[in-house]
């Protein structure tokens, strides 16, 4: 057992009187420095807060605006309305500093380039305002919008910055200034929260690099954009441009009435550069030498701190926010400028649901407080990732209910340890007795662990991880499924047409009985069917009509997870995800997809792929149980698919493929981290589809392009075909395949589904000749990019036509 969960120790903090006497006499950061003589060292915060709505108000007041439905000062008065909301929410609640700024009508880093003025030329004739703003998120009649790519390793997507040889960054502090205003004006002690330089600046990318650059392509991870030398381009050596707008900000700020300023530096917890360090190290100590700012909070997380901890904590700033869920201590422990600063302690889990174990956070916040000036509670990151508030889900089991903290119920457990941090435990003593009993009742719970389960994991050998050689199945797949050189199929989903949605809602609404919907997807997979074979496409798929997501589909019908009614969480924009929380051991209470399946082969003699959404990927886009290690959980879920392709392939179906979209997004953000993540990534798809026979065909899809360090374990996960978003990446992965010895069939995607586009026969001919030069006629499958579910009908087939007539042109040549 951890020490951290040693009672004794809890026992200690809450009655050791001269800690708490110390921090409740603990004057201000002016005792050191007169720069920020009223700046009041705070108790209980959170980084950031959801800004979606809790009804996702702001999500139907953006569609309605896009839509010209409502005025700009109706979406303002939105706008307005929720951050008053909720700022009065957690102030109310008990926080002593409360983050603003952390509302956006869009997306804080784009927020973070238009207040710099890092406008991309394109948007230049469009007056500023907020419909430059939407164009810049969504694009414009004739520009394209910023790239969007995954906020480190979450789900939520933010809009990368461009940054141009000639832009000319110009402070433009409205927004923040504003929000600033407001809360002061509802007397609210108010920490603006802002995207800090260094972070900023590795997240843009330089004006024109689209991509293409093979070596900028290829080491692009979120976070790390500009260490890449795109074409040569630092992006962090414009960081004297910059550091100026970030003073003039702080001073206007401090003017405004904030005592403190959040700067967060996420990209510091990734690995970094002694450069990059460096980089750190000198924005901080400029900032925090100017006259006029408040108290600096530089905040890091996603993980622990490592070699940007002593370079921070060097620096005259006022505080440190560090999270120690992903993160340790331990990084702190070779920080010794820490002793004169505020340190938030991140101990309450910012993107998880999981109820904080009090025992285990009072334990740590011990330990800080032995190595900081003062300690504040906080969340690991913001609030952002997780729901609003448990208080309106009805379809949750109790028990598993009460295992669970959203953002309402996450600031009550930091506003509970920050009482018992400080001496007042009896205070809420219900409050921890109550938490204490939660997490107790999770470990020991029937509905959390299945005996059946743990016994099939421990029984695997390395022979249910193996599959027969790939030649031999090859060969034993031919024989079964005889096809003509160079493939046609697509990625799996069809159209989910108006009647499709219509259906899925009248059975949700009880309009629509089971028997008829299921009727009802049956006629939709005979139309898709029947398109694909007039259409000439060589393997069909049944279209996915009867999916509402792919994670949520299969959670729904597996042992282990629990569903909310309201639990939606930002994905970009007005985009919103619901995910499904896996809390228990997983297992398959029988088969999910094998009627559809069957069905859709019954109406052909074409074979039809089966359809699954692999481990990684369905780990990926839920709330993932935090008492096990992610590749045990994984595993779980892995035998739950292979029960599935066992029967899929007793149905009949003599292709599989399991999706692993996701693949790459889980890829830890530190090196050190990787090889294990790959490891379990690709041993739970193996343990998935090794159990079928050589004669089936096993594929999989990746997209999201981009799949620089995860091109081996591509090949480790050993299917016989592999289809990969290409079609904007202009088959390069072909090269990278082979690079690591791929010798299978592959699938580069010929027809970017991104967008409405059609893509002609001699396009797609081009780009078929093109991946001919990497890989032989025998290998080369013909594919979209990803699935067809947001294109619409009309595009589909006729992009299919197209691409069926482009491969026949290369088959004859
Ligand atoms: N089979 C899924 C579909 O076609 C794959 C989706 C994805 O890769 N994101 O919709
Ligand atoms: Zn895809």
């Amino acid at each position: 057992m951890p020490d951290h969960t040693d009672q004794t120790k809890t026992e200690q903090i809450n009655t050791d009187q001269t800690t708490s006497e110390q921090i409740n006499t603990d004057q201000t950061t002016s005792d050191r420095s007169s720069r920020t003589p009223s700046a009041t060292r705070f108790r209980a915060t959170v980084l950031g807060y959801p800004r979606i709505g809790p009804h996702r108000e702001l999500k139907r007041a953006l569609e309605q605006f896009w839509a010209g439905e409502i005025s700009t000062g109706d979406l303002t008065a939105v706008g307005h309305a929720l951050r008053r909301a909720d700022r009065a929410q957690l102030h109310a609640a008990g926080l002593d500093s409360i983050p603003v700024n952390t509302f956006s009508y869009y997306d804080h880093v784009l927020d973070t380039a238009v207040m710099l003025g890092a406008i991309p030329a394109r948007f230049a004739g469009t007056p500023d305002g907020l419909d430059r703003y939407f164009a810049m998120a969504r694009g414009g009649s004739d520009t394209a919008p910023l790239e969007m790519t995954k906020w480190f390793d979450t789900n939520y997507h933010y809009l990368v910055p461009e940054i141009a040889a000639d832009t000319a960054f110009a402070l433009h502090p409205e927004k923040v200034l504003e929000d600033l205003a407001e809360a002061v004006a509802d007397g609210i002690p108010a920490r603006p929260v802002i995207l800090g330089p260094v972070s900023f600046l590795l997240l843009a990318k330089p004006a024109g690099a689209d991509g293409r650059n093979r070596s900028a392509r290829r080491s692009r991870w979120p976070g790390e954009r500009g260490t890449v030398r795109h074409g040569g381009v630092r992006l962090l050596d414009r960081l004297d441009e910059i550091l100026p707008l970030y003073a003039d900000l702080l001073s206007l700020l401090a003017a405004g009435g904030a005592q403190w300023v959040q700067l967060d530096e996420p990209a510091l917890v990734a690995d970094r550069t002694p450069a990059e360090i460096d980089a750190a190290r000198r924005a901080y100590a400029d900032l925090s030498s100017r006259e006029h700012r408040p108290a600096i909070l530089a905040a890091c997380y996603f993980g622990g701190l490592g070699d940007a901890a002593p370079a921070l904590a060097g620096t005259d700033i006022d505080g440190l926010a560090v999270d120690l869920v992903e993160g340790t201590v331990d990084a702190l422990a070779g920080a010794p400028g820490l002793s004169d600063k505020l340190v938030v302690a991140g101990v309450v889990d910012g993107r998880n649901i999981w109820r904080t174990d009090p025992d285990r956070a009072l334990g740590t916040l011990a330990t800080v407080l032995g190595l900081a000036g003062a300690v504040a509670v906080g969340t690991s990151c913001s609030l952002l990732h997780v729901p609003y508030s448990l208080a309106p889900e009805t379809r949750i089991d109790p028990q598993v209910a009460s295992w669970l903290a959203f953002a309402g119920e996450k600031v009550a457990e930091v506003t509970m340890l920050s009482a018992a941090l400080n001496g007042d435990a009896d205070a809420v003593s219900d409050r921890l007795t109550a938490a204490r009993a939660a997490v107790r009742d999770r470990r020991a719970a029937r509905s959390v662990h299945d005996a059946v389960v743990g016994d099939r994991l421990a029984s695997l050998r390395d022979n249910d991880f193996r599959r027969g050689p790939a030649t031999a199945r090859a060969a034993a797949q031919a024989v079964r499924v005889p096809l003509p050189p160079l493939p046609t199929t697509t990625i799996g989903s069809f159209p989910q047409t108006p009647s499709i949605r219509r259906a899925r809602a009248g059975l949700r609404n009880g309009s629509v009985d089971q028997a008829a919907y299921d009727e009802m997807m049956r006629a939709e997979i005979a139309d898709v069917i029947a398109l694909q074979e007039e259409l000439g496409l060589d393997v069909l798929v049944h279209g996915e009509p009867e999916r509402n997501d792919m994670v949520q589909y299969f959670a729904e019908r597996l042992r282990g997870f629990a569903f909310t009614d309201h639990g939606w969480v930002q994905s970009y924009g007005s985009r919103c995800v619901r995910p499904p929380i896996l809390f228990g051991d997983v297992s398959r209470p029988g088969p999910i997809t094998v009627p559809w399946s069957s069905y859709a082969q019954s109406l052909t003699d074409k074979p039809v792929k089966g359809m699954l959404t692999g481990p990684v990927t369905i780990l990926a886009w839920s709330f993932v149980r935090d008492d096990q290690p992610l590749g045990v959980t994984a595993r779980q879920v892995a035998l739950a698919l292979r029960d599935e392709t066992l029967d899929l392939q007793a149905a009949g179906i003599r292709i599989i493929q399991v999706d692993e979209p996701a693949l790459r997004e889980l890829l830890p953000l530190r090196e050190r981290d990787r090889m294990a993540y790959l490891d379990w990534a690709v041993s739970s798809f193996r343990l998935a589809t090794a159990g079928l026979a050589d004669s089936t065909a096993v594929h999989t899809h990746l997209c999201y392009s981009e799949f620089g360090e995860v091109i081996g374990a591509i090949d480790e996960l050993d299917a016989d075909v592999t289809s990969l978003e290409a079609a904007r990446s202009h088959m390069e992965v072909l090269d990278d395949l082979n690079a690591v010895g791929y010798s299978r069939g592959v699938g580069p995607g010929v027809w970017d589904i991104h967008s409405p586009r059609v893509p002609s026969t001699a396009e797609i001919t081009d780009a078929l000749t093109r991946a001919l030069a990497a890989v032989p006629a025998d290998r080369l499958w013909v594919n979209p990019d990803c699935g067809l579910k947001t294109r619409g009908p009309v595009e589909t087939r006729a992009a299919l036509a197209n691409l069926v007539q482009a491969a026949r042109a290369v088959r004859t040549g």
